[in-house]
């Protein structure tokens, strides 16, 4: 039986190994990690409501579900629809079928002896926190947040292998989508376009709405889809991403219509140069706000810091914007088995934008990049009439 890492030193096993028909693995460890974040805030219980929060820890993919881990057991409370997928997807954790979920999940802390009861208060709507306490008022309710997403932040191998087959298909889809990028054709149609692609390669859905612009449009950084017709010498930024397995990815490339003015090169140019820079500083022992530096910096001296208003990348996983942040403000350490964006940009109001982003892998020795599409300025439809 596997020991909980936080009693190794006592030589005493984690409660949670003790509690009979649980499994061992990557589920254990994960419960056994939070069992020590729990103790840190003082805790012996935690209500996991946020859909993938519910879904790291436990396995299950349904939309309606509450998870109560205490220190000797771990259920998952759902109704009627999904008690039969619940069984087959989190065989750790006990299945509890409910009509009401307030009354299960006051039962499931009662039964437990539950005193001090934590709910993700950046999740869980003060509506429904009222409902809790009114109807639970034997426990002391304590807001926590980020205690799950804590443990996110380091992928395991089976989740890096998702994220790298998000990516995969993603690559594959634009390098498809490219001969379509002809003067004429529609921001809308184009988009489209590329879901089709990535859901034909195997996607199961879109990381996020697909980001698609065209000229003026492309200095908007969250821009969506119009009418617009691409016509020549339109920068066109697309940033996208397809989901696997419930993983994200997430990449961005910019191309132009027809041939690249001396602006066009000369903003791609500073781009790409800040984004292999940062890329280049991504490894373990660095904080994001170092690595934000690196591309902001080449930015700022090339005159357009007041343009790259935004934070040079995030953690992507099974949301597709988690921790941790590379920004000024990002102050996490970055440890092997983190998977990041980076993807500086600039925006010229009138003119238009480029944003180049990859992801990336943090290695034991620096980093792995998990995008592979060229980083080329390329010059679409430039021969076409
Ligand atoms: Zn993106
Ligand atoms: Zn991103």
């Amino acid at each position: 039986m596997r020991s909980c890492n936080r009693k190794k030193g006592k030589g005493v096993n984690c409660p949670y190994s003790m509690v009979v028909g649980w499994g061992e693995g990557w589920i254990m460890d994960k419960l056994c990690r939070l069992h020590r974040k729990m103790e840190a805030k003082a805790i012996d219980a935690l209500i996991v409501t946020g859909s993938e929060n519910r879904r790291y820890l436990s396995g299950f993919t349904g939309s309606a579900g509450t998870l109560v881990i205490t220190e000797t057991a771990a259920s998952l409370l759902t109704d009627f629809r999904y008690v039969e997928q619940a069984a087959l997807e989190a065989p750790d954790f006990e299945i509890k079928r409910y009509d009401e979920p307030v009354a299960a999940i006051r039962e499931a802390l009662l039964e437990n002896k539950c005193r001090r009861v934590g709910f993700e208060g950046d999740l869980v709507t003060y509506e429904q926190y009222a409902k809790w306490q009114k109807a639970i008022e034997q426990v002391e309710w304590v807001a926590v947040s980020g205690l799950v997403e804590e443990l996110r932040m380091i992928k395991e191998p089976e989740e890096i292998a998702e994220i790298e087959k998000a990516a995969a298909i993603a690559d594959a889809a634009w390098s498809e989508l490219l001969p379509k990028m002809v003067p004429g054709a529609s921001e809308r149609e184009l988009a489209l376009e590329l879901e089709f692609l990535m859901r034909r390669k195997g996607a199961n859905g879109l990381a996020f709405d697909i980001i698609l612009a065209a000229g003026p449009n492309a200095a908007l950084p969250h821009a969506k889809p119009g009418d617009r017709l691409l016509s020549r010498g339109d920068l066109v930024v697309m940033d996208f991403g397809a989901r696997q397995g419930g993983y994200c990815s997430d990449m961005t490339r910019t191309v132009v219509i027809g041939k690249a003015c001396q602006q066009t090169r000369n903003l791609y140019d500073i781009v790409l140069k800040a984004q292999l820079a940062a890329l280049d500083a991504v490894a373990p022992g660095k904080t994001g706000q170092e690595v934000d530096a690196v591309a902001r910096q080449i930015i700022t001296e090339a005159g357009y810091g007041e343009q790259f208003g935004h934070g040079l990348g995030h953690g992507v996983g099974l949301a597709v914007h988690e921790e941790p942040r590379l920004s000024p403000k990002g102050d996490k350490v970055l440890q092997p088995g983190m998977v990041v964006t980076v993807e500086p940009g600039i925006y010229v109001p009138g003119f238009g934008g480029v944003r180049i982003e990859d992801l990336v892998l943090v290695t034991e020795d620096g980093h792995r990049v998990l995008t592979h599409s060229s980083k080329e300025l390329l010059e679409l439809g430039a021969d076409q009439v």
